[in-house]
């Protein structure tokens, strides 16, 4: 059977037709303009591109409920029900999950028992996968980048203060990385701090370690608790090699609390889609 896998990010849609075997052919990827109504369009399209499919899975850059995404500061979405919006059947995932079975079936945590994937890029997203099922409990398990671990932290965009991607996702590394000093080209300041830090500027590099202990100290916490076999970290920021890459996933091996394999993953940009396939299959 073949399956369409999508994945809806904050400025793209990416989908393929995946096979029993998480193979991914007929790849399309989608630059979005921006606005929270351009999402729902390029979704429209990309099924009328596939009308092969017989089974759709979509992965989407938020808290996803019963089916629904119920909010999604990356997306500017709440509450759309996409199965009745597109007229169709749809498995609608939480994108950090889809990344998460993906790798736990195909990718860095295959042959692991319990798989804690972690996402980084704008926010922190997460999923713990146990034999080859992700854990789900009421819907939005998973929301690991809303821990708050600082409460006089700074603001974050679902109304807490402190929470770790504010400490430690692309949300806070781009304010720093914007913090050191007027660039005028408009590089995202995460770039911009990996630059400076790779450069081997004191404050960046101070300031990226500074990140990378929060993002262990998190990641630590959610070890103790969850216990997984395996760590896969995975995401934008951790995909591409730099100083980001290697300050976070050294900082992951040195946790107290897992002392089992941390893995970057190894599914890159595919993750996404082939984890939204699994989801239309899984019963
Ligand atoms: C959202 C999650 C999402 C993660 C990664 C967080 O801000 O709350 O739903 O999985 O970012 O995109
Ligand atoms: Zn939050």
């Amino acid at each position: 059977m073949t399956t369409l896998g999508i994945d809806l990010g904050a400025t793209h849609v990416r989908a393929g037709l995946v096979d029993r075997d998480g193979r991914l052919s007929d790849v399309t990827r989608q630059v979005l303009p921006p606005g929270p109504a351009a999402r729902l369009d390029a979704v429209r399209a990309v099924l009328a591109h596939y009308p092969e499919a017989a089974a759709v899975g979509l992965a989407v850059a938020g808290t996803v409920r019963d089916g629904v995404l119920t909010w999604s500061a990356n997306l500017g979405l709440s509450d759309v029900d996409f199965a009745a919006e597109l007229g169709r059947p749809v498995a609608v995932i939480n994108d950090a999950r889809a990344a998460g079975l993906a790798e736990a079936r195909f990718g860095a945590g295959a042959g692991a028992a319990t798989v804690l994937l972690v996402t980084v890029g704008t926010g922190l997203g997460g999923a713990l996968v146990t034999g080859g099922r992700p854990h789900e409990g009421t819907g939005h398990a998973g929301e690991v980048g809303h821990l708050v671990l600082d409460a006089g932290g700074p603001p974050c965009r679902c109304g807490n203060h402190g929470c770790w991607e504010q400490l430690a996702g692309g949300v806070a590394l781009n304010r720093t990385g914007a913090g050191l000093g007027p660039d005028g080209g408009g590089t995202p300041g995460a770039a911009r701090l990996a630059a400076a830090a790779a450069a081997g500027q004191p404050r960046a590099v101070a300031a990226l370690a500074r990140h990378a202990r929060e993002f262990a100290r998190g990641l630590d916490s959610l070890c103790a608790v969850l216990a997984p076999h395996t760590v896969v970290l995975g995401g934008g920021l951790v995909a591409r090699s730099g100083p980001i890459r290697e300050a976070y996933l050294a900082a992951a091996r040195t946790l107290r609390w897992h002392t089992g394999p941390v893995r970057p993953a190894r599914l890159g940009d595919d993750a996404g889609v082939i984890g939204a396939a699994l989801a239309a299959n899984l019963s």
